[in-house]
């Protein structure tokens, strides 16, 4: 049917891409592509011989107009190089525009390196916060770290590997030494989940800087001591105070 597919792919292992990712990419009339040399490799993986059209952030708004009159005709199909599309890749305004143009949008949803991740960090689950790759530059960093310190969850982070030992030791600074792992590799051979403080982490990545693909997973801050009943007493005299 027409619409706008939105395909999941695999992160490093080809067995992760899931029977109806395949079945819409081989079906797809125009699969919409980061890296064509990229997705040919996963298209012939399945047999599949498609045209594509490379959207990226450097000609998307150029290309974007024409993917989205396709939609009302023909079957296109979003993948990025690897994971899931939209997170830290591009996608977002084409599920607008499709949307807004009154198109069928489908995901076909799979893997993605931040949930991977955090299912092998061995930390709080039941809230996170992904910010995608932090600035690169030290200040707006320090900055964007600044701006969480206080958020209540566990923070994914996407990083690379000349990056890391200063990334998590701005980490530490600005977070306080929490707890924290640094998966790498994440469904490929030499896949791991090293667990550590921030500043441990630093130290030890500082030395041997690592390569591949990273994803840093950091605790929540620590509980809050329990409120000392003195305080509780003063403060709901206090309040009783200001009632009318
Ligand atoms: N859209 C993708 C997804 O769903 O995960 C992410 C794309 S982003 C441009 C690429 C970053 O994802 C890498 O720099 C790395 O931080 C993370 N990543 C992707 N594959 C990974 C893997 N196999 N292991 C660890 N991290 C990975």
């Amino acid at each position: 049917d027409p619409g706008l597919y939105i395909v999941a792919t695999p992160i490093g292992n080809l067995g992760d891409l899931s029977p109806r990712a395949a079945d819409v990419l081989s079906r797809a009339d125009v699969v919409a592509v980061e890296d064509s040399r990229v997705t040919a490799g996963l298209l012939r993986h399945i047999g599949a011989k498609r045209p594509m059209v490379p959207y990226h952030d450097h000609n998307a708004e150029e290309v974007r107009p024409g993917l989205i009159a396709r939609m009302g005709r023909e079957a296109v199909a979003l993948v990025s190089d690897a994971g899931t599309p939209l997170i830290s890749d591009p996608g977002y305004k084409l599920v607008r525009d499709a949307r807004a143009a009154g198109h069928m949008v489908v995901t076909i949803p799979g893997p993605c390196a931040a949930i991977a991740a955090l299912t092998l960090a061995g930390l709080p689950t039941d809230r996170f916060l992904f910010l995608g790759f932090l600035p690169s530059k030290e200040k707006a960093r320090a900055d964007a770290i600044a701006e969480v310190a206080a958020v209540r969850a566990t923070l994914i982070i996407y990083e690379s590997g000349p990056r890391l030992a200063t990334c998590l030791a701005a980490l530490a600074t600005g977070l306080g030494d929490r707890e924290a792992a640094v998966t790498r590799e994440i469904t490929k051979r030499f896949e791991e989940a090293v667990t550590g403080t921030l500043s441990s982490l630093a130290g030890r990545y500082a030395e041997a800087p690592p390569k591949g693909e990273i994803v840093i997973v950091v605790a929540p801050p620590g509980e809050a001591p329990p409120p000392d009943p003195a305080d509780a007493d003063a403060a709901l005299a206090e309040a009783l105070t200001r009632l009318p």
